[in-house]
């Protein structure tokens, strides 16, 4: 951001309610860009006994994730992500356990996870361009480098999923 999207005058840093802000430099406008972290969702899908990852068209070759995606105004984090399997992976979701909260510090964004159980045909849309379908136990080993958060959630949605 390099200008007040309230004024367009220029901005500068100054220390606000304990930390540094980018506020306008205009006498008499008093934006202040708060930075606070965008919600996003994101699902470990299983299909029958197998767990998705994914590879979006903008990543490494190698890099294969879960899904995420926004939520739209107003929708709750459950059915986002019910939507997001739906549009990501053509598959239909039946439910979504929620798995945790998460912070991407260096995205500035919180994940809401959840295990999202699904049917159907995988269909990717054109965010994504492969998946693996792998067991448990490959999951389990799975090497996730350089992603440490996902490793992470991936780790309490299989602690998670005990039937
Ligand atoms: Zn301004």
């Amino acid at each position: 951001m390099h200008f007040c999207p309230e004024c367009t005058s220029s901005l500068t840093q100054r220390m606000i309610g304990g930390a540094e802000r980018t506020v306008c430099t205009a006498k008499g406008c008093r934006f202040i860009h708060w930075n606070n972290p965008t919600p996003v969702v994101a699902g470990i899908v299983k299909l029958g006994d197998e767990y998705i990852l994914a590879r979006n068209a903008a990543w490494p070759e190698y890099i294969y994730s879960m899904i995420t995606g926004f939520l739209e105004a107003g929708e709750e984090p459950d059915i986002a992500i019910m939507r997001e399997t739906q549009e990501e992976l053509g598959l239909i979701a039946e439910e979504a356990k929620f798995i945790g909260h998460f912070i991407h510090a260096k995205r500035n964004q919180l994940l809401i996870a959840y295990l999202v159980k699904a049917h159907g045909t995988i269909t990717l849309n054109e965010e994504l361009t492969d998946y693996k379908l792998l067991t448990r136990d490959e999951l389990e080993i799975y090497n996730f480098e350089p992603l440490k958060l996902t490793a992470t959630i991936v780790k309490q949605a299989l602690l998670q999923d005990v039937i």
